[in-house]
């Protein structure tokens, strides 16, 4: 049983590679993400809490998103491996992760950190924004997610880097280019 986190700035393709993943090898997928806006579509408390924080392109606060994922992990019972995809966001949900996996004998294996620049994140986010109509797709709230992303998401990278499991994948290209590069890091997990 893997635990997988596929890593990135908004736009890198972690959504895209996850579905992809799924198919070939038969992972669960959890993206903190899709949960959020289920909720907001639910009007649940949860839901009504997350909304302004993602309108405004900032974080969902940690406490929040901590206590979901402690509920959705309880509910599923991954066989093959599970992707966790959007989540952790920050350091205290990295560690939060840790401390939820060990407490199952358990770790993170691989952070697929997917590299794409700057400009192509963009242009890939407003596209999307296009077909999706996703409320956070617009450029001012993009800008800002990139921001938050800098500021609060890239720095995990370093803390699993110190945990040997943090893996940097050229996010560019043909999809299935990207999706060979990420395979060839799981099958060598063996
Ligand atoms: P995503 O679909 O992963 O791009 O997430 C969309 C928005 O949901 C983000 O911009 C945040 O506002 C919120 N969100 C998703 N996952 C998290 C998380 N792990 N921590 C905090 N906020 C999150």
């Amino acid at each position: 049983m893997l635990n997988l986190v596929i890593f990135g700035a908004p736009g890198s393709g972690k959504g895209t590679q996850s579905e992809v993943l799924i198919a070939q090898y038969g992972f669960d997928h959890l993206s903190t993400g899709d949960i959020l806006r289920a909720e907001i579509k639910a009007e649940s408390e949860l839901g009504k809490a997350a909304k302004s924080y993602i309108d405004a392109g900032q974080l969902v606060p940690d406490s929040l998103i901590i206590d979901m994922i402690e509920k959705v992990l309880q509910e599923r019972q991954p066989k093959k491996g599970l992707i966790f995809d959007g989540f952790p966001r920050t350091v205290p949900q990295a560690e939060a992760l840790d401390a939820l996996l060990s407490k199952h004998a358990t770790a993170v294996h691989a952070v697929l950190d997917l590299q794409v620049a700057e400009d192509e994140l963009v242009e890939r986010l407003l596209k999307r924004g296009q077909e999706s109509g996703r409320s956070d797709d617009n450029l001012e709230t993009i800008k800002k997610r990139l921001e938050v992303y800098h500021a609060q998401t890239a720095p995990i990278a370093q803390y699993y880097a110190q945990k040997g499991v943090h893996h940097a994948i050229a996010g560019s290209g043909a999809i299935s280019d990207i999706t060979a590069r990420i395979a060839a890091v799981i099958d060598a997990l063996g």
